[in-house]
């Protein structure tokens, strides 16, 4: 009998910021087919253009975690140019990707344009790249159809502007809703595990372990939350060290 598990397909990631925002685009592919996707491709076409070019990398699929324009803007600009497929975020954050050219340049941004997914993403959706499959959580707060899009045999996620290194996504936006996003956070995050690495929208990377530790937002001590304790300390470097190096 074969070790499936061992038999994984393995996945490439580079993090490359966008926009006068620093937004972190991901661009994930597979080292055996070359086929890619960006995560949040917000803006910087060329720049994003040139890295896949660099790499040798097809891509195949947009994925949003959510409406605003520096995380979205340049998916229409991906999608002319290669062809993908553009996928979420949720349906309730069109109304967001409808704003990105007329709200676009009161940060800088004039070279985003609005979008229209060719799917939508669900809570509890699966989407898959070179064999491995990510799932889909909705997490509502920062904006209602925000996603978070992860990868937990891989303990990885890319959350979008729902959690921080040390922070977590405004809320002071029309329809951001601050109980919403601990809920979205304790709720949807958390029960992932301890170990999950995740690339934020914004700044460095991090684990949901520590921000369960320190962050000064949602720390266990902060919400009281008493969950899944799975993913302890002790089992995050060797985990980490075998994946995603
Ligand atoms: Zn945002
Ligand atoms: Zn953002």
């Amino acid at each position: 009998m074969t070790d499936q598990q061992t038999a994984q397909p393995k996945l490439e990631i580079r993090v490359i910021p966008t926009t006068p925002l620093q937004q972190n685009t991901s661009m994930i592919w597979s080292i055996e087919t070359m086929e890619g996707v960006f995560v949040d491709p917000g803006g910087d076409i060329d720049k994003l253009m040139g890295a896949a070019e660099q790499f040798g990398v097809n891509i195949k699929q947009v994925w949003l975690t959510h409406g605003h324009m520096d995380h979205a803007g340049a998916a229409k600009a991906v999608k002319d140019i290669t062809g993908a497929e553009i996928i979420g975020p949720h349906k309730d954050d069109q109304w967001l990707l409808d704003e990105i050219e007329s709200s676009g340049a009161r940060y800088g941004i004039t070279d985003g344009q609005n979008v229209t997914p060719d799917r939508y993403l669900e809570d509890g959706d699966e989407l898959e790249l070179g064999g491995i499959k990510f799932g889909v959580a909705h997490c509502p707060g920062h904006t209602p159809g925000h996603v978070v899009i992860y990868n937990e045999s891989g303990a990885l996620a890319f959350v979008g502007d729902v959690l921080f290194r040390g922070s977590i996504g405004r809320t002071d936006f029309p329809r951001g809703n601050h109980q919403q996003l601990i809920d979205s956070i304790t709720g949807k995050l958390w029960p992932l595990g301890k170990d999950i690495r995740f690339v934020p929208g914004h700044g460095p990377m991090s684990t949901f372990g520590q921000e369960r530790t320190d962050n000064p937002f949602v720390a266990d001590a902060v919400t009281g939350y008493q969950g899944a304790q799975k993913g302890e300390a002790s089992e995050i470097d060797q985990r980490l060290a075998k994946r995603w190096s």
